[in-house]
């Protein structure tokens, strides 16, 4: 067992605990793990250790590692379900509705359309998270809160869509209080949403550094990297591959 393997136990007993912690059951929380950078010799292993879910930001990246994957995974053994988690370019929605069996960061009208349009229906609907920017930062990626139910209700208008939650990276913040605080405005988001008649099964937030924090806000999924693979390389385009 490699090393990723190996974390994989302390990171499902960090989210166990932080569920036990906020009241809630243990399976209530899904592990994506985010392999950008990693090799598809670590993805295997960690999906060989029972991890079922991956998680990529970069498509070029994540397609060469799809098929990789595929050929060095055991015969007859499970696929992997992959995430796209990266911001999307509307000249790559073909391969993520190719490819991909859930996208987090849906946050334009245009990137949907696309989606729905693209994808196979063989292949059953697209599950989508729009991406919220809760923090109104003007660099970062996602819809403004007042915008989405709007995208909600479109996302589940579309043939080969699934609306299936909403998605958030905030600004890090370095104490726990903190940390809960965009949390629980995505957490209230969703709320809305379901008054509305716009019921969202999931909400993905956290990572690494902050799990704990999402876990406490009812977070279903939560996206980590480094804590399973260790640090990645620097990567100065991070997040605006757009
Ligand atoms: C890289 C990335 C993660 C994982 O972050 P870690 O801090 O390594 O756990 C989660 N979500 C998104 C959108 C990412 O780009």
């Amino acid at each position: 067992m490699g090393a990723a393997a190996d974390n994989l136990q302390g990171v499902r007993r960090r989210l166990a605990e932080a569920a036990a912690a906020a009241g809630r059951p243990g399976d209530a929380v899904r592990l994506i793990a985010v392999s950008k950078t990693v090799s598809a010799e670590s993805v295997v292993d960690v999906l060989a250790a029972g991890q079922p879910a991956f998680g990529e930001n970069y498509v070029q990246e994540a397609l060469a590692k799809i098929d990789a994957v595929d050929r060095l995974r055991p015969p007859g053994s499970p696929a992997p379900e992959w995430h796209f988690i990266g911001p999307i370019q509307s000249n790559k929605t073909r391969a993520i509705a190719e490819r991909f069996d859930w996208v987090h960061g849906v946050d334009r009208a245009k990137i949907a359309e696309r989606l729905s349009a693209q994808r196979d229906p063989a292949r059953g609907p697209l599950n989508v998270l729009i991406e919220v920017n809760v923090d109104g930062e003007a660099s970062k990626s996602g819809c403004a809160p007042h915008d989405v139910p709007a995208l909600a209700r479109l996302v589940a208008a579309l043939a080969n869509l699934r609306f299936a939650g909403l998605m958030t990276v905030p600004a890090p913040r370095e104490d726990r209080s903190a940390q809960r605080v965009p949390y629980a405005r995505l957490r209230e988001l969703a709320a809305s949403l379901a008054v509305a008649g716009l019921p969202t099964a999931e909400l993905s937030m956290g990572m690494s550094a902050d799990l704990e924090a999402a876990v406490a806000e009812g977070a279903t999924m939560v996206r980590v990297g480094t804590a399973l693979f260790g640090a990645r390389p620097a990567r100065n385009d991070e997040r605006s591959e757009r």
